[in-house]
């Protein structure tokens, strides 16, 4: 497992962003075994496990035991698996309705619990993606600040399936103009951009990323059951 090598790698672009904040380094470890995600949290560069759908990490946390880091919910979430969601999960950075925002505030208040979030945007407008339109965003946003049971902590978006440089950076930046515009108008700090996997955490950490999510550069391959 190269953790170190990918950590230097999120530094260096860190870097050359002329940054001086931290990134935080999420382990995707959806399809892993909890014995990789074991020798994942050895490495004290990786802040989190990102997994994406909830009944899989349902099933991990049971033979998992104690994590001595944080598990977030980056995949799409329906309705029906909030309450999982809520129960499992540290942060769930993929609310993408009020409706689910309202859901997710409601349990969590049931529990005495606050919810850390994010929202995620569909940036890139292709339509398999998730995550809520930037025209839609701000009624979004404006849906959540009332909610006393979640805390907003940034947004999430997953870039384009393109080559072009330029057009994974505008996703990106489309990402941290919205972050930007938020702030301004609620005067909430909005810490977390959540941008950048394998393939394009680099371009991500220029504009702006503070937390990349990595799954195949770290673990190899995904081999997806049949
Ligand atoms: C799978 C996944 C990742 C990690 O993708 P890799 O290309 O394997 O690094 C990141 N974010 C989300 C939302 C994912 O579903």
């Amino acid at each position: 497992m190269n953790a170190e090598e990918i950590y230097t790698r999120i530094q260096a672009a860190r870097d050359r962003a002329g940054r001086k904040d931290s990134i935080n380094f999420v382990a995707v470890s959806k399809t892993r075994t909890a014995d990789e995600m074991k020798e994942a949290e050895k490495f004290t560069c990786i802040d989190f496990f990102g997994e994406n759908r909830v009944q899989e990490a349902e099933s991990k946390r049971e033979s998992y035991g104690v994590s001595s880091i944080g598990w977030r919910l980056i995949g799409h979430l329906q309705g029906n698996k909030a309450r999982k969601a809520v129960e499992l999960f540290d942060t769930i950075d993929s609310i993408d309705s009020p409706e689910l925002a309202e859901r997710v505030d409601r349990i969590a208040g049931e529990y005495g619990k606050i919810m850390p979030v994010l929202l995620e945007v569909n940036t890139s407008g292709e339509a398999a993606k998730s995550g809520i339109s930037p025209e839609d965003f701000t009624m979004l946003f404006e849906s959540v600040m009332p909610l006393r049971n979640i805390r907003l902590d940034g947004l999430m978006t997953v870039g384009p399936l393109t080559d072009s440089e330029r057009d994974i950076r505008a996703s990106f930046a489309l990402l941290r103009e919205l972050s930007e515009r938020a702030r301004r108008s609620s005067g909430l700090e909005l810490p977390v951009l959540s941008m950048g996997m394998s393939g394009d955490f680099e371009l991500a950490i220029l504009e702006g990323s503070t937390m990349v999510r990595i799954g195949t550069l770290l673990f190899g391959p995904r081999h997806y059951a049949q």
